[in-house]
């Protein structure tokens, strides 16, 4: 999606060339050192390597470069800065599309400043992706080398709460790049989802990596099969409960300094003994539809989190004081094929039953809060149409959004999607901002191709 030349860099660390690698990595992509550890690794996906025994292990390699000579070599050997132009551009967001756009634009000489509603910049990097997968210092580094080249970041200032669009127009922004994510949790529409003892995925996750205490008692479901639940699950496990038998207990304890909030240990054998006793995973359809990357499931597995495959919640059972009791569940089979391709899973009459848990979380996607887009803008910009997905509706390839001199990218304007397609979209937005604010009438112009049968090429070619 940035077109990192994957091959380049696996021919050059394969010659021997370390350093080499390492440069060729993180030229056109600014979060190279966090792709090493968590991207998922589409271009493995592409190499046709697969097609005889295995891919070549892309994001490995990517790893073992970024390792051993980020720090030597720092972040960006050998990339070029252009003069400083007036022009400002506001981004929103400080996530990897955000960040990344921003890169690009200061690298192109504009003032860029970075509004963050949270108090970390990061996005789901810093909010949503926990600490032992990836480590907070390598995120650290590569904020601030993008901060290095001029990027004023604003933390704790959200778009709609703290200011509007029109506040930006008048303080002289010429052109936005919106990339706010995807944060609100999606909910279930079935009986007893008020219940105490309900959580979010992304909720237990962001106040996890803020510090936050969290009490999800000894027994917890985990409903969905994507990253998010997997995450949840794995971080459930973390999650020291010590003694306490009940959340006003667990305050107590807390309160009292006798346990600490939350432990995170780095075997999974020790954070099962101290942690969540039982955490369980029910996702509707199979392990082959699971869109959780292979790695994560089998290391969740690995951890002692028990998996219930064709399993689909139908109502959550909870006590007279309203706290979570257990969580009913119908088993499913596969049917036939839906409009995405998966075979779509079918309940199986009579064969109800209750897991009995503390806690309930739910991990079945996200979406964006774009309550800030407000009819008292329009006259700023323009206005910023959404889709049927609640999302922000762009031109794919430009990334403009209905409003003139506004941008949009990452997974408020695609969905919830990986870390890498986020840096792409930042990249394609960067460079029509960049179009924009210099003028250009035919600013939007795109190459097109147009596919031509085999049996023409050779006419088309004489001609
Ligand atoms: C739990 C979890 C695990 C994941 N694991 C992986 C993985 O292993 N590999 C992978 O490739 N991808 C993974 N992803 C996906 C990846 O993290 C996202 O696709 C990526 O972070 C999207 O980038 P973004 O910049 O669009 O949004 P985000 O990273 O969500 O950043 C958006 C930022 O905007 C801020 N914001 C929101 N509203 C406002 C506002 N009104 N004003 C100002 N700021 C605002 C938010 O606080 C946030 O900092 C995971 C996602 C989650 C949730
Ligand atoms: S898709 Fe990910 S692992 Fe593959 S080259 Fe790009 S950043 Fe590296």
């Amino acid at each position: 999606p940035v077109h990192t030349d994957a091959q380049g860099y696996v021919n050059t660390i394969a010659s021997g060339d370390y350093e080499g690698g390492y440069i060729m990595a993180r030229q056109p992509n600014p979060f190279a050192s966090t792709c090493g550890q968590v991207c998922n690794a589409p271009c493995e996906e592409a190499c046709r390597r697969g097609a005889i025994d295995e891919p070549i292990s892309i994001r490995a390699l990517k790893r073992t470069a970024t390792d051993s000579h980020e720090l030597r070599l720092g972040h960006a050997p050998g990339l070029s800065k252009l003069p400083s132009r007036t022009e400002a551009v506001a981004v929103i967001g400080s996530g990897p599309a955000g960040m990344s756009c921003a890169h690009d634009l200061a690298r192109l000489g504009y003032q860029v400043t970075v509004f963050e509603a949270s108090s970390e910049p990061g996005g789901m990097l810093t909010l949503g992706i926990p600490e032992y997968r990836l480590p907070r210092d390598i995120i650290e580094r590569e904020i601030n080398a993008i901060l290095e080249l001029g990027v004023e970041l604003k933390c704790d200032q959200a778009l709609g709460r703290d200011f509007s669009l029109s506040d930006l127009k008048s303080r002289g922004f010429q052109a936005v790049f919106l990339a706010v994510g995807a944060h609100r949790g999606k909910s279930m529409d079935i009986e007893g989802m008020d219940a105490d003892g309900v959580v979010q995925g992304v909720d237990l996750l962001l106040n996890v990596s803020l510090g936050y205490r969290v009490w999800l008692g000894h027994r917890v479901v985990v409903v969905g099969g994507g990253d998010v639940a997997m995450d949840s699950a794995r971080t459930a496990l973390r999650l020291r409960v010590g003694s306490a038998e009940s959340p006003a207990e667990y305050d107590a304890e807390y309160d009292a300094g006798q346990s600490e909030q939350y432990l995170a240990v780095d075997a999974a054998a020790i954070a099962s003994r101290l942690g969540t006793k039982e955490v369980h995973i029910i996702y509707r359809r199979s392990r082959q539809e699971m869109p959780a990357h292979v790695t994560e499931v089998f290391e969740a597995e690995k951890e002692g989190i028990h998996f219930h495959l064709l399993t689909n919640p139908v109502r959550i059972e909870k006590d007279d004081r309203g706290r979570v009791l257990g969580l009913w569940c119908q088993k499913m089979r596969l049917g036939d094929p839906d409009s995405s391709g998966r075979r779509r899973p079918v309940p199986i009459e009579g064969s109800e039953f209750c897991m009995e848990c503390d806690s309930v979380v739910l991990a079945i996607g996200q979406q964006a809060d774009l309550s800030f887009i407000r009819e008292e803008d329009r006259s700023a910009f323009g206005n910023i149409e959404t889709t049927p997905y609640g999302t922000i509706k762009v031109d794919p390839e430009t990334l403009a959004t209905t409003a003139p001199g506004i941008f949009a990218g990452g997974d408020c304007a695609f969905g919830p999607r990986l870390l890498i397609d986020a840096e792409g979209d930042a990249r394609r937005a960067a460079t029509s901002i960049h179009r924009f604010l210099r003028g250009s009438a035919n600013w939007e112009e795109r190459v097109r191709f147009s596919a031509i049968q085999p049996r023409d090429v050779r006419d088309r070619y004489d001609a």
